[in-house]
């Protein structure tokens, strides 16, 4: 295949007039027009002149198109699998919430036989599973129901894991204040990605894990301690440590002006881009659910009975516009905050930028992040 006429965005540099040439399910060259390979019998995407870019890595996100993670349904995984090219996300962790532990079990186990067997060129990659909850604190629960909230424990740490199957749970969001000893250096021990989230932790707990090998804060200023002179908390961390921050950047989350000050404190290979949505995302307003609860979708936003957000209903491309438009961010900057850094930090070494040898998960888009095509494993997405 070859998307031919397109500005490319490779790992090496931009190419104004380029080309991207792939193989099976890698790219396997690129370059200037000029210098386009003949080749008989090769299927050609003109990109018009917009721009090809990596396809978009979401590490934190419940649901679409009327599935939630939750439901622990094959068919529904599928279907959300191939709804989100459409925004141009070509993998993600299917993300888990606070419910019972054999509502867990049921979704680690169906996701994990969905990536064992089901996942399929033409359509997103379940890369690996987020854990968001039930590791987390009740003083910050957000929308993640209280009743099932358990402090980290690393036997059932263990637990979730055997369930999950090898290698499978990429990330976990947890509270450090009200973990086991050795909780996140388990966490580091097994591969997986250590998220505070949903916590009430001073500047020095918070520490304390990133002395331990923490790396990352789930959706930087939502559902945490905050920043306050006399009483630093998460965010004071996420500003003063060396952590990645995840950012809803759906206009609604955080305030334009919160995400500038985000983008110029820790800088565009210190953010990632996440969703966070949930089911109702893609849908009319109206009634759905989130972990067992009412949630009440109206416009972009989606909240409980009681006013709290339950997660977003925002599209990946349209949050990308958003940090162009709040802050300025290049075209360059916003692919490490959508695709590269999560794919570095999640060890997906073949994701994340478009070099020779790496999955062939492409989008051609706007400069406007409207997306006009989406290429998974090297397959058009429908
Ligand atoms: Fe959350």
């Amino acid at each position: 295949m070859f998307i031919i006429n397109g500005i490319v965005y490779a790992e090496t540099g931009k190419i104004e007039n380029g080309y991207l040439q792939i193989e099976g399910n890698k790219i396997i060259g690129y370059g200037a027009m000029s210098e386009l390979p003949t080749t008989k019998e090769a299927e050609v995407i003109d990109a018009n002149g917009q721009l090809i870019v990596p396809g978009f890595v979401d590490q934190h996100i419940h649901g679409a198109a009327g599935v939630d993670t939750m439901d622990a349904s094959i068919e529904g995984l599928t279907r959300f699998a191939q709804t989100l090219p459409k925004e141009g996300t070509t993998t993600f962790l299917a993300t888990t919430m606070t419910q019972s532990i054999a509502a867990i079990d049921a979704a680690l186990a169906a996701t994990r036989t969905f990536i064992e067997s089901h996942n399929q060129p033409g359509q997103a990659q379940i890369a690996g599973i987020h854990l968001e909850g039930p590791f987390i604190n009740c003083a910050y629960k957000g929308a993640q129901p209280e009743e099932y909230i358990i402090n980290p424990s690393i036997e059932m740490m263990q637990h979730f894991i055997d369930v999950a199957g090898p290698g499978n749970i990429k990330l976990v969001t947890y509270a450090p204040e009200v973990a086991e000893a050795g909780f996140v250096e388990f966490l580091v021990a097994n591969n997986i990605v250590p998220s505070v989230g949903h916590s009430s932790a001073t500047f020095a707990e918070v520490e304390k894990d990133f002395d331990n090998g923490l790396t990352n804060i789930t959706h930087f200023h939502n559902a945490s301690s905050g920043h306050h002179h006399r009483t630093p908390g998460v965010v004071t961390a996420g500003f003063g440590l060396d952590l990645t921050v995840e950012i809803i950047c759906d206009g609604v989350h955080l305030h334009p002006d919160v995400v500038k000050t985000v983008k110029k404190v820790k800088g565009s290979d210190k953010i990632v881009l996440v969703t966070d949505s949930m089911s109702a995302k893609g849908l009319e307003d109206g009634d759905y659910s989130l972990g067992g609860q009412k949630v009440i979708k109206v416009g972009n936003e989606a909240r409980l009975e009681d006013g709290t957000l339950a997660g977003s209903v925002a599209e990946m491309n349209s949050c990308a516009c958003n940090m162009k438009n709040f802050t300025g961010a290049t075209v360059e900057e916003v692919i490490a905050m959508t695709a590269s850094n999560a794919a570095r930090s999640l060890g997906m070494d073949t994701k994340g930028t478009l070099a020779i040898g790496k999955d062939a998960d492409v989008v051609i888009m706007t400069p406007e992040y409207q997306i006009e095509a989406t290429i998974c494993q090297g397959v058009l997405a429908k």
